[in-house]
C-alpha cells in the first residue's frame, strides 16, 4: 500500500448535522429521539431515533408513528415567514465548523467537503521526514472533536487515513461520536471489509445494483475483480473501473485542496400544484398565510389580481435569503456580485412550459453600508401588503434587490397568455 511518508488526512464529519443544529436551537429536545421533516420527507434522523427504526426519506406519518412509541417527536426544518424553508441556520453552523477547523495551525490545508464536513491535511514529510505516530494522530483527532463539542456543542466523528476517500470511509465507520484510524495496511483492510461497496462515493444507484448482482458486498470484495472484469462483466466505464479498483486497494489519488468558491449563489423555490400539509407544530400556520387561502407555495397565476402581491412575497423571501448569503460570501471571499438573474418556469397554456431568464446589474456594494432612500415602488407596495414580514422595514440592500427582482419578474411575465402560471422561480447572482 503506497503512501507518501507523513501525509495524514483527517476527515471531520458532524453527526446527524441537521438534528444537532435543531438541538442547539431547542435544548429541550435533549437526548430525545427525533427526526427533521421537510415537507413530506424526512431529511435527518438523530441516533436515538435511528435505533427506534426511523430512516431518512420515510414518510413523516410513518416516522411520527414510530417516534410516538418511544417518546420522540418530529421537528420541522427551519422556516421563515410564510412557511418558507431556510437553510441559513445550517449554513451558519457549517461556517462555524469550518472556521473552527481552520484555526488548527497543524493543518496545511482545510478543504470544505460539504455543509458539515471537511478534510484536514497534515503533511509532516518527506522534507521534514516526520511520520505521525498513531498515538499523535489519535490525540489530534480527539482535540478536534473536543473543540467542536466545547465551542460549538456539536458532536463529530473523525476518520484518519492516508488519503481522502479512506478518511471519509473511516469517519463513516466511526459514527456516531467516534474516531477511527486507518493508517496501517491491516487497519485499511479491516475498514474495506466492514464498508459496504454501495457506500463508496457516487455508488448509491446504478453501481450498487451492479454490485448486488455480482455478489459484491464490501469494498474488499472488489479486490477480486480486475479493472477489465469490472468493465466487461459489470459494465463500468474505463474511468470508473479504474477508480473502483484504486479504492479497493485503499488508495485514492485526489488531493486535499481548497476548492474555489462557487461562481454563483442561487435560491430556488418550486410552487407545487398541491399545497403541502405541514407538520402539526405549525399549529394552523400553514404555508397559506394569504387570507384568500391561496397557498404561498401554489403556482401563481400571472393574470390573477393577486399576482403582483404574491410574487412580491415570494421574491421578498428569496432575495432575503440570498442577501444573507451574499453578505457572508462577500465577507469570506472579498467579492461582490455583478449581475442578478431571475429565472421563471411558467406553465404556458395550452400545454407547454417556458423558461424565461431576465438579468440586470446587481446593486452596488455601497448599498450595504450607505442606505439609500427607499425606492418609491417598494414603499408603496409595502403599505398595501398584508403580512407582518413586509411591514417590517427591509434592509436597504434587500429593498434594492427586491425592487430589481420585481422589475425582472414583470419583464419575464410580459405577454403571458391567460391561464399562464409561475410554477418555479430561481433568483441567482453571479
Ligand atoms: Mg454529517
Amino acid at each position: 500500500m503506497s503512501h507518501s511518508l507523513g501525509q495524514v488526512v483527517f476527515h471531520v464529519d458532524i453527526d446527524a448535522f441537521f438534528c444537532q443544529v435543531e438541538q442547539r436551537k431547542n435544548p429541550q429536545l435533549g437526548t430525545k429521539p427525533f427526526a427533521v421533516q421537510q415537507h413530506q420527507d424526512i431529511i435527518a434522523v438523530n441516533y436515538a431515533a435511528r435505533q427506534a427504526g426511523v430512516k431518512k426519506h420515510m414518510s413523516p406519518a410513518q416516522a411520527r408513528e414510530v417516534l410516538k412509541r418511544v417518546g420522540g417527536c418530529l421537528v420541522h426544518v427551519h422556516t421563515v415567514e410564510g412557511g418558507r424553508i431556510s437553510y441559513e441556520p445550517y449554513r451558519q453552523a457549517g461556517r462555524e465548523v469550518l472556521q473552527l477547523l481552520q484555526r488548527n495551525a497543524w493543518a496545511s490545508v482545510v478543504e470544505k467537503g460539504s455543509i458539515d464536513e471537511a478534510y484536514l491535511l497534515f503533511t509532516g514529510g518527506p522534507a521534514l521526514r516526520v511520520d505521525l505516530s498513531p498515538e499523535a494522530a489519535r490525540q489530534m483527532a480527539q482535540s478536534l472533536r473536543s473543540q467542536l463539542w466545547e465551542q460549538l456543542q456539536l458532536k463529530a466523528s473523525v476518520g484518519i487515513a492516508r488519503n481522502k476517500t479512506m478518511s471519509k470511509l473511516a469517519s463513516a465507520a466511526a459514527k456516531p461520536d467516534g474516531m477511527l484510524l486507518a493508517l496501517s495496511p491491516g487497519e485499511v483492510q479491516a475498514l474495506l471489509q466492514r464498508t459496504p461497496a454501495s457506500r463508496l462515493p457516487q455508488a448509491g444507484g446504478k453501481d450498487s445494483t451492479a454490485f448486488a448482482k455480482a455478489g459484491i458486498q464490501s469494498v474488499a470484495d472488489l479486490q477480486s475483480w480486475s479493472e477489465q472484469q469490472l468493465r466487461q462483466d459489470l459494465g463500468f466505464t474505463r474511468d470508473r473501473a479504474a477508480q473502483l479498483a484504486q479504492w479497493a486497494r485503499g488508495e485514492c489519488s485526489a488531493a486535499v485542496a481548497v476548492r474555489p468558491p462557487p461562481k454563483s449563489l442561487s435560491v430556488q423555490m418550486s410552487l407545487t400544484p398541491v399545497p403541502l400539509p405541514m407538520h402539526p407544530s405549525f399549529q394552523g400556520r400553514s404555508v397559506c398565510d394569504d387570507p384568500s387561502s391561496t397557498g404561498m407555495l401554489q403556482p401563481v397565476e400571472v393574470h390573477a389580481e393577486t399576482f403582483t402581491r404574491r410574487m412580491r412575497m415570494l421574491l421578498a423571501a428569496m432575495t432575503g435569503d440570498l442577501m444573507g448569503r451574499i453578505c457572508a460570501d462577500s465577507h469570506e471571499e472579498d467579492r461582490w456580485p455583478a449581475n442578478m438573474i431571475l429565472a421563471l418556469n411558467i406553465s404556458w397554456p395550452p400545454k407547454q412550459n417556458r423558461f424565461v431568464n431576465k438579468t440586470c446589474r446587481f446593486p452596488a456594494s455601497t448599498l450595504s453600508s450607505h442606505p439609500p432612500t427607499a425606492p418609491s415602488e417598494v414603499a408603496t407596495a409595502a403599505t398595501t401588503s398584508s403580512t407582518s414580514a413586509e411591514q417590517a422595514p427591509l434592509a436597504p440592500l434587500h429593498q434594492a434587490m427586491l425592487s430589481n427582482a420585481t422589475s425582472l419578474c414583470a419583464a419575464a411575465t410580459q405577454g403571458a397568455p391567460p391561464g399562464a402560471k409561475v410554477v418555479q422561480t430561481r433568483a441567482s447572482v453571479a
